[in-house]
């Protein structure tokens, strides 16, 4: 399989909505440990909103259907991740528009799209222990295999071995950004909230391109 369809991605955000649901206390424990308790709440609300909204535009263009998704995390998420995770989608939306397909490399643009504007809303660096720890490497490890020609679930197999280990990686790390960083020493030895979202996406990517 090398090509990206629109039922690809529309099944991605139904099985990323799946995830943020079964995960929900998962998340908001890990929140409550370095946050304020309301990540899992805050990702499954803005997702259960996704999808309610999802079948007036899954019919669109591939651009339409990332660029509502964000519109709806920026108005229905309060705290960091929403706008975050809603600047992802809309940034992803752009190069996707008028697209009703993409390729791997297609794809990984949008999504490099994407984590540029969580990096540049978040205004993070490396290791100040957010969900960028995560994307980074990931981004990175998907350009690497699609540079040497590994079909889409090599791809996606290599993202999320990836993103797991970035995750865990945020363990040891003293929280710079965020809500977590007013804990300064005490936020280490806390895996991140956000960064394991993040990896739930990739998980749920895997599960659509599997
Ligand atoms: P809030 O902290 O406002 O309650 P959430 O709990 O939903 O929001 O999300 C917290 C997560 O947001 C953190 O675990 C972290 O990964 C991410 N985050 C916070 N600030 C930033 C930032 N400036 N850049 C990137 N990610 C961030
Ligand atoms: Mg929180
Ligand atoms: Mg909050």
């Amino acid at each position: 399989m090398s090509v990206v369809t629109k039922q690809h991605i529309v099944s991605w955000l139904q099985e990323l909505a799946t995830e943020l649901k079964e995960n929900r206390e998962y998340l908001t424990k890990l929140d409550s440990d370095i946050g304020d308790a309301d990540h899992g709440l805050n990702m499954n609300r803005g997702f259960e909103k996704v999808m309610e909204k999802l079948p007036m535009y899954e019919n669109k263009c591939l651009g339409t259907i990332f660029k509502q998704t964000g519109m709806t995390l920026l108005s229905s998420v309060g705290g960091a991740s929403g706008p975050l995770y809603g600047t992802f989608f809309l940034k992803a939306a752009t190069s996707l528009n008028g697209k009703e397909e993409a390729s791997i490399q297609e794809l990984i643009a949008a999504m490099d799209d994407g984590v540029g504007g969580i990096v540049s809303r978040g205004r993070t660096k490396p290791e100040d222990k957010t969900m960028c720890d995560v994307w980074w490497p990931t981004m990175e490890a998907m350009h690497h295999a699609a540079d040497h020609d590994k079909d889409l679930s090599e791809v996606i197999d290599l993202a999320l071995h990836t993103a797991e280990e970035a995750m865990r990686a945020t363990i040891p790390m003293q929280a710079r950004k965020g809500r977590a960083s007013y804990l300064g020493e005490r936020s280490i030895g806390h895996q991140d909230p956000g960064a394991t979202s993040s990896m739930l996406m990739i998980k749920a990517l895997k599960k659509t391109l599997a």
